[in-house]
């Protein structure tokens, strides 16, 4: 078996898998997200370690563990913690991966600046990655910048917090899944930028030493687990995910439909540049890195928690399925879900949320089906784009994971938008599952032919509704998200 620690937005789980791809054994732990501000979003770096602890102990607790071969890691990515090297405290709040307060840094980032960020991270200057987190950290925590002026500070994503406390201090780590979204990682050169480095104003000797996405990262403290296991896989969650549906296939996409919307494909060993899409390390294994493009598309099933939430329109996300079925059309309603701005393709942290098109006739029926018809019509943006960028205008399917695929009515309009099958994995838990794989072939648990045998298709969608149709629902859609952008401005 693999223990597989899934570090997620809204909680952390851990789930024991064995060879056959079956989960033997599940414990999930929910956390708080907070909001200080508008556009801040903050966790607690203690709580995601106690929360992480307590799912691998009760996983733990109900398996022999004598059959366990190690320990794998898949996480929220971006997120930065600091913490104390020698005592192991953490310094402030982890800044979440969709908080915006460095949005005004990012825009006057000058222009040489930009550019070398986009050439040699692959990113696009965004708040959404951790450098601009971590120099807010400096500027704003006193104590984080005396210890980092000594030397004495540790900077990491959630991966890296989690792997120092689970081997009680002695890794400082993280794969080059991860270095590749802190903004200050050259994935041309393999290592950290010292021009990036000083457009931020972080040393590198506060930041985790970068590893093979399928090395060892140390062992658990037998504190904390009755044995001492390797921890052997650690990679972002988006690219676990395509690791699972994907692998190695540049011909193939995935989308994962969670809070946020993650279009994924790999790109091989080559790196294809673009305005509007990142371009990332997908896994590096045994010293050779696969890119990938990725479209983050930053409120995704979000929207339908907002109409839960926020609004009261629904009970459940569920509910939304049989409120969109219950219209005939969207009968001209139409929702911008720029919540926290726009991310892929339109980069706009001045966009903000619209529903447009509504009349008297208006119910919560309509607002309901345009947050879900949104989520189709993000992806399309992004997948439009990929196409293009890579000259393959006809995909075969569109491969899919996430919470949201539960709605039969937004898979099927994505697949009558999108004009090709939308395939749901049998797999639920896809990130878990992509990292698990990694570590159980690392650790000779199966090979990769062996691995990917354990797929099957659970459900496809074929595309059903006529060309012109979607292609109008569509052009409206972008008339709508123009009238979104440049908002806050
Ligand atoms: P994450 O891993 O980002 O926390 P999940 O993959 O667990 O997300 O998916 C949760 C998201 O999916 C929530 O934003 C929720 O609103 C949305 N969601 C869950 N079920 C449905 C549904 N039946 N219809 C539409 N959206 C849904």
């Amino acid at each position: 078996m693999i223990l597989t620690l899934d570090l997620g937005t809204t909680s952390n789980r851990c789930l024991a898998i064995n060879a056959s791809g079956q989960i033997v054994a599940f414990s999930q732990k929910e956390f708080l997200l907070s909001y200080p501000q508008p556009g801040w979003v903050e966790q607690n770096p203690d709580e995601l370690w106690t929360s992480a602890l307590a799912v691998l102990q009760q996983v733990i607790e109900q398996i022999d563990i004598s059959g366990v071969l190690g320990v794998a890691i898949t996480n929220q990515r971006e997120t930065t913690i600091a913490w104390d090297k020698d005592s192991g405290k953490s310094l402030g709040p982890a800044i979440v991966w969709q908080c915006r307060r460095t949005a005004a840094r990012i825009i006057a980032l000058d222009s040489g600046a930009k550019a070398a960020i986009t050439h040699k991270t692959g990113l696009l200057p965004d708040a959404y990655f951790s450098a601009s987190k971590m120099e807010w950290i400096l500027l704003h925590n006193s104590e984080a910048r005396r210890l980092h002026e000594k030397g004495k500070l540790c900077f990491g994503t959630v991966d890296s917090w989690i792997i120092w406390n689970l081997t009680a201090g002695k890794s400082f780590v993280t794969d080059e899944s991860n270095a590749s979204r802190t903004m200050l990682y050259n994935i041309r050169t393999h290592e950290y930028d010292d021009e990036l480095l000083e457009i931020f104003s972080v040393s590198r000797d506060c930041l985790p030493v970068v590893l093979d996405s399928n090395a060892c990262f140390g062992f658990t403290d037998t504190s904390f687990t009755k044995k001492a296991f390797p921890i052997h896989a650690v990679m972002g969650d988006q690219q676990a995910s395509l690791f699972a549906q994907c692998g190695d296939d540049t011909k193939k996409i995935k989308n994962t439909y969670g809070t946020g919307l993650f279009i994924c494909c790999s790109t091989g060993e080559s790196i294809l540049e673009s305005s509007n899409l990142i371009s990332t390390v997908a896994w590096r294994f045994n010293g050779r890195s696969t890119y990938a493009l990725e479209g983050p598309v930053f409120v995704g099933g979000a929207i339908i928690q907002w109409l839960r939430d926020q609004l009261q329109m629904i009970e459940s996300a569920s509910d939304s399925e049989l409120m969109a079925l219950s219209l005939p059309s969207n009968e001209g309603v139409y929702c911008v879900p720029a919540l926290a701005g726009l991310g892929a393709p339109h980069w706009d942290s001045s966009a903000r949320g619209l529903f447009i098109g509504l009349s008297r006739q208006s119910r919560k029926e309509h607002f309901v089906r345009a947050a879900l018809e949104s989520i189709a019509y993000q992806t399309k943006d992004v997948i439009d784009c990929i196409g293009a960028l890579k000259k393959e205008k006809n995909l075969d399917a569109l491969f899919v994971d996430g919470g949201a695929t539960e709605n039969s009515f937004l898979m099927q309009f994505q697949a009558d938008l999108l004009g090709i099958p939308v395939v749901l994995s049998s797999f639920k838990e896809s990130t878990a599952m992509g990292v698990a794989g990694v570590a159980g072939i690392a650790l000779n648990m199966f090979s990769e032919a062996q691995f990917r045998l354990l797929f099957a298709s659970e459900k496809q969608f074929f595309p059903k509704r006529d060309f012109d149709t979607m292609e109008n629902y569509y052009s409206l859609w972008k008339k709508a998200t123009d009238r979104a952008k440049q908002w806050q401005n």
